[in-house]
């Protein structure tokens, strides 16, 4: 086993956190560094790196848990709206190897921008490319 990472820190009571929401398999808790008000990280207590990594149960708990705090967190501090993202592996920008959602709520005129922006050149694809894409995906 290696180190425990800083959620299973959290999780464990060793580390602070602002906790939002607990249940036997999921936590919730302010992002220590936020984009903005009430940014917040649902997380799995048991420490999985990916997405792909998730027991069926706990992914259930997990997106159930999601779906639970959008509208508190976007409520809470009077949002206009939220991005729910996943930083999933470090090239998708992951820093911390455990999986963690963010809520991060947005307002009118923040500055920000849609999900869109996270990736960088277009790709430029053919018919031929997508058929292929579109196969692979789906078998
Ligand atoms: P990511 O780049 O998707 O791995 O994001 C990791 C997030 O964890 C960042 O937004 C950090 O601000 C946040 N973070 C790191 N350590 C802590 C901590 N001890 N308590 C709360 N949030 C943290």
């Amino acid at each position: 086993m290696g180190e425990p990472t800083i959620f299973e820190q959290i999780a464990a009571g060793d580390i602070p956190a602002r906790i939002v929401y607990e249940t036997d398999t999921v936590l919730a808790f302010l992002d220590a560094n936020p984009l903005a008000p009430g940014h917040t990280l649902v997380v799995p207590k048991e420490a999985h790196e990916r997405l792909r990594d998730l027991p069926d149960d706990v992914a259930t708990d997990l997106w159930a848990a999601v779906d639970e705090l959008t509208p508190r967190v976007e409520d809470a501090v009077d949002a206009d709206a939220l991005t729910v993202g996943v930083n999933d592996g470090e090239a998708a920008g992951q820093e911390v190897p455990h999986v963690h959602v963010h809520l991060v709520p947005r307002f009118d005129g923040d500055g920000g921008g849609p999900i869109h922006a996270v990736a960088g050149s277009r790709p430029d694809l053919s018919d031929e490319e997508l058929d292929d894409i579109e196969e692979r995906i789906e078998t």
